[in-house]
């Protein structure tokens, strides 16, 4: 089942996400609907705002983008294939950049329609999690998957993508993110 997304606009959007303490079956069966979600709309990622539930819950699918968007994890220091990981339930996740490195690439947002934008994020990071069966793990990331974690992180501190851009770049994309505010005012 596919569940409804909230947009740009949304108050869930914007609240920071609550500990999940106890990993029962709603937490189960809600990750499994966001992971058919996030594969409904074709997206990388999904974070549990964007379904109107402001808690640290996040799928990741990369997969699909691996082509022309790459990807590198390790477990324990040693390298992990992507197939492996996939797809990613992070349950209050917390991300370390590792190294001074950064990224520059685009980023869109299912919350967030027809908007594109390049962000700057830390080239390598750590994602410390716990898993649907309650286990605390870490894998290490690079490409497209460290920039997807942060991306839904970011989601889980009420944080979106567009807060990145300088008062310039997100100028170019405020009248669709009116449109959007408006269109989430009147339902
Ligand atoms: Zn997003």
């Amino acid at each position: 089942m596919s569940l409804e997304l909230v947009y740009y606009g949304h108050p869930a959007l914007r609240i920071k996400g609550s500990l999940i303490e106890n990993i029962d079956h709603h937490i189960i069966s809600l990750a499994q609907e966001m992971i058919q979600t996030m594969y409904d709309y074709d997206g990388c990622g999904l974070a549990a705002h964007q379904v109107g539930r402001s808690i640290r819950l996040a799928v990741i699918d990369v997969l699909t983008a691996m082509k022309d968007r790459p990807s590198r994890a390790w477990r324990d220091g040693e390298p992990v294939t992507i197939e492996s990981i996939t797809p990613l339930v992070l349950i209050n996740p917390e991300i370390i950049p590792l190294g001074n490195k950064t990224s520059y690439d685009l980023e869109g947002c299912l919350s967030i329609p027809e908007v594109t934008a390049k962000v700057y994020r830390p080239a390598r990071v750590k994602i410390r999690y716990q898993s649907l069966d309650g286990k605390r793990l870490e894998i290490e990331a690079e490409g497209l998957l460290a920039r997807a974690a942060m991306h839904e992180v970011d989601h889980l501190n009420g944080i979106l993508f567009i807060d990145h851009l300088s008062p310039e770049e997100r100028q170019e994309h405020e009248i669709v993110l009116k449109k959007l505010q408006q269109t989430q005012q009147l339902l």
